[in-house]
């Protein structure tokens, strides 16, 4: 692709999407009303307070005792920002207590709520409903993670597949939006679910990928085939590396077998900050090339990953090499890469970006315009709660975008919370940068060499 080109169309794109964002609320940081998420972004060791605090939230019976853990892990800070300072006061008197404790575990509840559309798919359905008549189609997310017994993981695939039910009917009964239900390829599925392998088999191991791959299995199948007699699209996510594999290898083959030849339309997850992505993505195209779906090629996301800290922490506590890239910019140049190479392999397969980095976003929309392809041939997508702005930004320009929607019970939600907090502070990620002020022309530079 002809580089200068390429730069002058992102730079086009990313300032109209860029001025499409203030018609909303405005800032998605700063949208998240979290001033406890500002000053956590700043101090390392209030962060760690924060999201252990978070973590026992749903175990916590009262206020008070909400307040106790608090205040424990709060008081390990040791320069303390005015604003605990004041909380720590408060916690003093028994009436304190209770107050702070009860003002915490609504901020924890609110914070919850930005992100998770509803404690189950029937309860989630007025939120769904809204978004698609906002041009934003969905994919719904189950929230529990790490399966350990097989009854859970058949109560896992249990709710997948009612969830598949009710999704359905309710989305057959939506208006028509063309742009979000066609591609060049075929028909786009309405009701779209995303699910966890790690969630279908309590044998997910690094060290036996095939016990994981197997057990999960006969569990897939059934939602697959659910899936096809609904109309659906499932989407199979990815987790840490340790489960690629049998992630990988088990949805290659069951789509392969016979019955799925023609449905459902399904997808699986590229993470660009793997070193070994591009290597993955060559194993991606190989088996769509050989194994032809006709009207539901596999689609492909494109996400960077989401468990980088723990990657990184995993490898050195063993002494290995790392395998995620160590410096951002090459994770957003491999990302840029891979989007490039996905968008060549069409039709093969479907393309789906994921991502909130509006450089990121713009240099797929910028790289499809290029290549010739039609705004409906890729699709953009966003987390709930961390890219709403973005989201209806770039609905509002005619582009197709879905939604990620978890749906879930906080106590289910806690991992998924806690790893969007991390992402919303953490000092590397895009949605930081802009909410520190960075100048879009900072923000839209191709990523450093
Ligand atoms: C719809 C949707 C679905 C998703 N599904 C999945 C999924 O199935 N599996 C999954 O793993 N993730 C998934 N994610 C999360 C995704 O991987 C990213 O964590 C998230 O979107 C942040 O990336 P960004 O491009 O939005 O932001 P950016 O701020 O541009 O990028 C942040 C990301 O960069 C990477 N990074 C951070 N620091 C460094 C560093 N020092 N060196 C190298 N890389 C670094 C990390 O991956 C981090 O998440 C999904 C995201 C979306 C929007």
């Amino acid at each position: 692709m002809h580089r200068p080109a390429l730069e002058r169309e992102i730079q086009l794109v990313g300032h109209e999407l860029a001025k499409a964002f203030p018609s909303r609320r405005g800032h998605p940081i700063r949208a998240l009303d979290e001033r406890a998420m500002d000053l956590a972004a700043r101090d390392e060791e209030l962060r760690a307070a924060l999201f252990r605090f978070v973590d026992v939230v749903p175990a916590c019976r009262s206020a008070g005792d909400l307040a106790t853990h608090l205040i424990g892990f709060l008081d390990e800070v040791h320069d303390q920002p005015p604003p605990l300072s004041a909380a720590m006061r408060m916690a003093c008197s028994g009436a304190g207590r209770a107050a702070l404790g009860a003002a915490s575990a609504a901020s924890v509840r609110h914070m919850a709520h930005r992100f998770i559309v509803g404690s189950d798919p029937r309860a989630a359905l007025p939120t769904l409903a809204r978004l698609w008549h906002d041009a934003i189609a969905t994919s719904v997310d189950l929230l529990g993670e790490a399966t350990v017994t097989a009854v859970e993981a058949d109560r896992y695939a249990a709710r997948c597949a009612a969830a598949l039910d009710v999704l359905a009917p309710a989305y057959a009964a939506m208006d028509p939006h063309p742009l979000l239900e066609r591609d060049s390829v075929g028909v786009l599925p309405r009701a779209n679910l995303s699910v966890k392998v790690s969630a279908l088999t309590p044998l997910l191991r690094a060290e036996a990928p095939a016990r994981g791959r197997d057990d999960a299995a006969p569990r897939l199948r059934e939602l697959l085939r659910r899936a096809d007699a609904l109309g659906a699209h499932l989407h199979i996510d990815m987790e840490s590396l340790d489960s690629r594999e049998a992630v990988l290898e088990l949805v290659l083959e069951l789509l392969a077998e016979p019955e799925f030849e023609r449905g459902p339309s399904a997808g699986i997850v590229l993470q660009a900050y793997l070193r070994d992505s591009p290597e993955t993505l060559d194993r991606v195209l190989d088996w769509a090339r050989a194994t032809p779906r006709p009207g539901v090629a596999l689609v492909v996301r494109l996400v960077k990953g989401a468990y980088w800290d723990h990657e990184v922490v995993e490898a050195r506590s063993h002494g290995w090499s790392v395998p995620v890239f160590e410096e951002k910019a090459a994770c957003d140049r491999n990302f840029e890469t891979l989007t490039e190479r996905l968008m060549q392999a069409r039709p093969a397969v479907r393309v789906a970006i994921a991502s909130h980095n509006l450089r990121s976003v713009s240099h797929a929309i910028a790289c499809n315009r290029l290549q010739g392809g039609s705004d409906a041939d890729v699709e953009l997508q966003v987390l709930r709660g961390l890219g709403d702005d973005l989201g209806h930004a770039l609905a509002t320009l005619g582009l197709r975008v879905r939604a990620y929607c978890p749906v879930g019970d906080l106590v289910a939600g806690m991992a998924y919370l806690v790893r969007r907090l991390l992402e919303n502070t953490a000092n590397e990620s895009f949605l930081h940068d802009q909410a520190t002020g960075v100048p879009l022309e900072l923000l839209l530079a191709p990523p450093a060499t």
